[in-house]
């Protein structure tokens, strides 16, 4: 068996860490080529002293000579800057497999490097794919890539389908995607309460310790209006066959109904190691260092339809995705800019959605043909965004 030779992009992050603790239980299967965080450089040197890639980046060079003077004792680690070099190791030639992890849109050209060099893509960078599923695809079929959702939801649809799927369900008889969601933790608040909600109260997610931005996408459900947008480019399907369906319990990670009504679904604890040990050995099964699901002890599992009034942001990303054109760039700028003011306590987490609605109504569609077109559409809405949050400064 030949090693895999991997470059970790976000390392530093949620999921970039539970990659790390898989592979670390296989050293005989995987080898780090290189690591990326953006500005936690102690924790990137402590993960380099551990894993001893050929190549750290950090966002810019400031972070860089602290992280040089960090791996004193390792000179051999090379240490580079900037999104080039993102790119860069994301794109070289040793590499065979590229978890793509960083957060947002800034995710999308090193993630987009992997998929045009014909890697193994293990994908965690949804907004990568929100902002250009279409090319992103089109890449990886040129390339001859092959793009292995780490997602949970999409992993667990994945593991659903038959063997051999290829980004489409056309020929696969599927009825429905049924993507799971857990409510998160506002799911049964009182909606007036919903304006005075912390950062930190936003970010307790009931089943899934995950990164700050996407604990707030799951809070106001946009994480799930932002899969809806991920599944229809991986499986190939419209708004029209893909459900969102609340489980609070988070056993079941998503399921697939098929036309002769049998549904098919994936189960297990809530810990992303295990679709991220499926997609590092697939088609093969390693151990993730994930304990047996006790379904005695989980007892229940149950289900709600999604209240699409108390969750605007799931249905303003079905509306995204049925619009087409830069909607759905639009609707993830827009979402990244208010759920960074949230954050920084410059905005209510109520107003959140309002803030996408508001420039989805004031930015004009427009066709994208290609990823110039794409970045374009993405800084126009993010300048909608500022705009629309210089007109709503109050957190109280
Ligand atoms: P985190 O915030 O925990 O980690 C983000 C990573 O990206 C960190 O390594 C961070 O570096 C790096 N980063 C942040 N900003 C930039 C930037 N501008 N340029 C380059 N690198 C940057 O996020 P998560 O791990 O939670 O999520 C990562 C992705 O995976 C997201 O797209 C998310 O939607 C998706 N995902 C996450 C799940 C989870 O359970 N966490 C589940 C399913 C999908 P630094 O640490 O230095 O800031
Ligand atoms: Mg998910």
């Amino acid at each position: 068996m030949s090693k895999q030779v991997l470059t970790i992009l976000g390392a530093t992050g949620s999921i970039g860490v539970s990659t790390l603790d898989v592979v670390g239980r296989h050293p005989d299967r995987y080898e780090v080529f290189a690591l990326s965080a953006h500005r936690q450089v102690e924790k990137l040197a402590a993960l380099c002293l551990q894993f001893r890639p050929k190549i750290a980046v950090v966002a810019g060079e400031p972070e860089a000579q602290k992280l040089r003077s960090l791996l004193g004792g390792a000179p051999e680690i090379e240490v580079l800057h900037g999104a080039v070099a993102l790119e860069q190791i994301a794109a070289a030639p040793e590499v065979t497999t590229v978890v793509a992890a960083i957060v947002g849109g800034a995710g999308l050209g090193s993630s987009l490097a992997a998929a045009r060099t014909g890697k193994r893509v293990l994908l965690a960078n949804k907004e990568a794919l929100v902002m250009a599923g279409d090319i992103f695809i089109k890449t990886l079929r040129d390339s001859g890539g092959v793009l292995l959702p780490i997602d949970s939801e999409h992993n667990a649809v994945f593991q659903s389908l038959p063997v051999g799927f290829d980004y489409g369900l056309k020929h696969c008889s599927v009825r429905k995607v049924i993507l799971t969601a857990s409510g998160g933790p506002f799911r049964n608040t009182p909606r007036e309460a919903l304006r005075n909600v912390t950062p930190d109260q936003a970010c307790a997610h009931p089943n899934w310790a995950m990164g700050r931005k996407i604990s707030v996408d799951s809070a106001t459900m946009m994480n799930k209006g932002l899969e809806v947008i991920e599944a229809s480019w991986i499986f190939g399907v419209g708004a029209e066959r893909i459900d969102v369906l609340i489980h609070p319990e988070s056993t079941i990670h998503s399921m697939v109904q098929y036309e002769d009504g049998a549904v098919l679904a994936e189960l297990g604890n809530p810990d992303m190691r295990t679709p991220i040990a499926h997609v590092l050995a697939y088609p093969e099964r390693i151990a993730s260092g994930v304990g047996s699901l006790d379904l005695v002890k989980t007892g229940k599992l149950t289900f709600e339809a999604p209240d699409l009034e108390r969750f605007p942001c799931l249905k303003l990303a079905y509306d995204a995705l049925r619009a087409g054109k830069n909607a759905s760039v639009t609707l993830n700028a827009a979402n990244e800019e208010a759920v960074a003011a949230f954050l920084d306590g410059k905005l209510s987490f109520d107003r959140i959605p309002d803030v996408v609605a508001e420039c989805l109504d004031c930015v004009p569609g427009m066709q994208l043909n290609s990823l110039e077109d794409i970045l374009a559409a993405d800084q126009i809405a993010r300048q909608a965004a500022h705009r629309v949050l210089d007109t709503c400064k109050d957190p109280a």
